[in-house]
Parts: structure tokens; sequence; C-alpha cells
């Protein structure tokens, strides 16, 4: 699952984290007045563990001044320097992804280096980072009786997604910073921004290219049918195998912010309910959610994202409730694709609280899990663990219940916070796809 919304900081302790340790290598060697000769000593012990190994453990200065724990994940020499002069890609253990960067070695307090690379848990983190084709590699091999395999293609994986590669595009009128790295062709390996046609989605390494393509491009909308429109909020069904070159840009464009997600290159495959506001210069893109045309598993959504620049408005929530409308209106119920990011489910379970105790709270006499996914087109499951996290299922008299305390439901409505946009299933106009032969 992708990533939907920033967190606040009140959401996401690890944002207003702060270190215990509050002085840098420099500043501690130097006030604490240690005799020459031990400087000296300190000095070639840390020369020596230089250039600092790809793996290793220390404590490094961040944006808000203060030392937070990182892992060394790639390093490269600058660009004519000394044997030892490296900058280096570090992931803050504490941060989300998204906060990994390139320092200087004087952000880096070597006195904490820890020699010792704990291999097991980096295995652990990998296996949850798995990927849809990873997964059926996985079972493939399992079937043949190829385990070793499953470790390597998942340490090829982590290879390739390691490092950000683009750190900012351009799209529409706003300038974003991206978050994670996104496997784009080759001849874009020397890049540092891309210049995106909003509409088309198609990328450029200049300036100059992109406004020469916006003189000729004629697209003011997402491809595809228009199924959704209200006041200046529109959302249009893209067919991935009929707009092919679109839905791979869409997902280059989308894997910048979304972490541990494949990149679908099987475009064919999927749906994209592209999300836009409207203006008199055109349609421009919000979000989008991507929904597998066929899902045995009952999927109703495989990829959710809200671009930066518009999120906390209430769009990532608008997304979840339309892909609900959608599975009504097939009369199918439907779960998100797995893994869910942490801010994805967050927005979830928000939206699972709101819907299902609205209902509960106008709802009189007995109702079962059933009836309320029949109602919510909520797996029966996710509406579940929804209740039993809120601990509003109860075990009386040898059955489980829901209970119902309207002064209960108040108080979690409450903190499941507001809905954002509605969707007013009115404005849509779609039948469920049916595959043309
Ligand atoms: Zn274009």
């Amino acid at each position: 699952m992708g990533s939907i919304e920033p967190p606040t900081n009140a959401e996401n302790g690890s944002l207003t984290f702060t270190a215990a340790v509050t002085g840098g290598a420099a500043q501690l060697s130097e006030s604490t007045g240690a005799p020459a000769g031990e400087n000296d000593v300190a000095k070639k012990r840390k020369a020596s563990m230089l250039p600092l190994e790809v793996g290793t453990r220390v404590l490094c200065r961040w944006r808000d001044n203060k030392y937070h724990p990182v892992k060394v994940i790639e390093r490269r020499k600058l660009p004519g320097s000394g044997a030892n002069d490296y900058e280096y890609y570090v992931h803050y253990t504490e941060f989300n992804r998204r906060l990994d960067e390139w320092v200087k070695l004087e952000q880096l307090d070597l006195d904490s280096v820890e020699t010792v690379v704990d291999e097991k848990v980096e295995d652990k983190v990998t296996s949850l980072k798995m990927t849809r084709h990873q997964k059926r590699k996985i079972d493939e091999t399992h079937v043949e009786g190829h385990e070793e395999l499953d470790a390597a293609s998942l340490r090829e994986h982590e290879e390739f997604t390691k490092v950000k590669n683009i750190a900012t595009i351009e799209l529409g009128r706003y300038e974003i910073e991206t978050w994670y790295f996104s496997p784009f062709p080759t001849e874009y390996n020397d890049c540092v921004k891309l210049y995106f046609c909003e509409f088309c989605l198609n990328f450029m390494k200049r300036k100059e290219q992109l406004q020469r393509h916006m003189r000729k491009c004629d697209l003011k909308h997402p491809p595809g049918d228009e199924i959704y429109r209200c006041g200046t909020l529109s959302m249009f069904e893209v067919d991935g195998k009929k707009n092919k070159v679109y839905g791979q840009n869409l997902c280059y464009l989308a894997k910048l912010f979304l972490d541990h997600k494949t990149l679908y290159y099987d475009v064919d495959l999927f749906l994209f309910y592209v999300l836009c506001e409207c203006d008199d210069r055109g349609c421009h893109m919000v979000g989008y959610f991507s929904k597998e045309k066929h899902s045995e598993e009952s999927y109703n959504l495989a990829c959710i994202l809200t671009l930066p620049p518009y999120q906390r408005k209430g769009y990532g929530k608008f997304l979840i409730a339309f892909s609900y409308e959608l599975s009504k209106k097939e009369g199918k119920v439907g779960t998100p694709e797995r893994p869910l990011s942490d801010l994805g489910l967050l927005s979830y379970r928000g939206y699972w609280t709101r819907v299902l105790l609205d209902i509960l709270k106008k709802h009189k006499g007995n109702i079962s899990i059933k009836e309320l996914s029949d109602m919510t087109a909520i797996k029966a499951e996710d509406i579940l663990t929804t209740l039993q996290t809120l601990e509003l299922i109860q075990y009386r008299k040898g059955q489980h219940v829901i209970c119902a305390d309207p002064k209960v439901l108040d108080r979690h409505l409450k903190a499941a916070g507001r809905g954002g946009l509605d969707v007013d299933v009115s404005k849509l106009i779609w039948t469920p796809y049916k595959e043309q032969s």
C-alpha cells in the first residue's frame, strides 16, 4: 500500500524525536581537554575507519541540529577530492525512508560508529518489503525448492531501490521534492530534476524540452473516461491497456512518493482512477488510485497517492471512499492490497471507523458483520479488526456481540476525525470493467 498523507507531528512521534546526544565528535574531544597524545590516537582511529563501510551505524546531525542514529546505505566519492572524501547516503533508523538523504562526513559523529552490523535484523526488514513480483517469484521457487533464490531476489530489489535518484520534479504549477527512489529508464540516471507534462505525464530532462512539449501536447486532462464530476473535481478512469505510456508514466511518478511498492510495468492489468482539480487551464491531477481489473483476493485498490502539494485536504480519504463506491456498484466487497503503509493504514482505519460507527449509531436492533459488509462493501475481516481495535466486540453468553454504547461511539468517531470530501454518488456515471474480447 502506498503513502497517502504525511503524518502530523502528533501522529508520528519520530518527527519530534529528540536524541539524548547533543554534541558532535569534534565538540566532545575538544571540550574534554584530553591530552594531545590521546587526541592523536583518537584521530588516527577515526581516520582508519574512513571511508565508512556501507552498513555502518553511526549518529548523524539532522536538519533539527540534533544527532540521530543512521545506517549508511551507500557512499560516493566527491568529485576532484582526496582518497577519503566521500559523502554518504543514510537512512535515519527512527524515521520513515522518505527522509533518507546524502550527508557530508562532518555531519557524522565518528565516535559513535558501531562496528557490528546486524544482518539478521536487516533480513527481517527486507522481507517486509516484498513486491508482488517477488511474492510470485517466491511462491514459484518454493514450489521448485530453490529457497536460496528468495533472499537473493529480495536483496537485489533492496539494492536497486535504496538510494533516491530524482530529488525534485516539476509538475504543473509545482516543484515537488521527492520521497523515494523510482526506477526511471537508465538515460535519466544523471538527472536530479525531472520536468513532467501534467496532462500526459511525459517527463523530460530540461525545462526547454517541457516548454516545447507543452506547445504541442493537446491533452488538457488525463486520457480515458471522465466518470465523476462534482464542482471543480473530476475523476478519470484510465485503462492501462489502452493508455500504456500514460500508465507507465504515472507509475514512475507515483513511485517517487511510495515506498515498498512495486512499479508495475504490466499496466495492462490495471485501471487508474485519476482525481483532478479542474479550472480553465485544464484538469490538474491531485492524486490517484490503481485497481486490478480482476482480483482473486477481492482487492479494490492497489496503489493510492495524493501528490504532496495537495495533501491534507481530504483527497486521500476521498480516494478511499471512491474505491468503495466502485465496489458497491460492482456488488462486491473490497479491501486494499497489502501491505498497507503506516500512513495508508491510518487513513483506512479512519475511513472504516467513520463508516461503520455512523451506521451503528443510527441502527436500531441487532446487526451482523455480514450485514455491515453488505451495506458498506468493506470486507468482513476489515470490519472485525476495526471493531476489535476499538474494543467494540465483546464475548457474552458464548457469542461475540458488537456493543454500541452511543457515548463510546461518539468518542471513537471524534477521534477518527473528519471524513474529508464526500463522494456524491449521484455524480458517478460508471459501469464496472468488462473485458472486451
Ligand atoms: Zn503532454
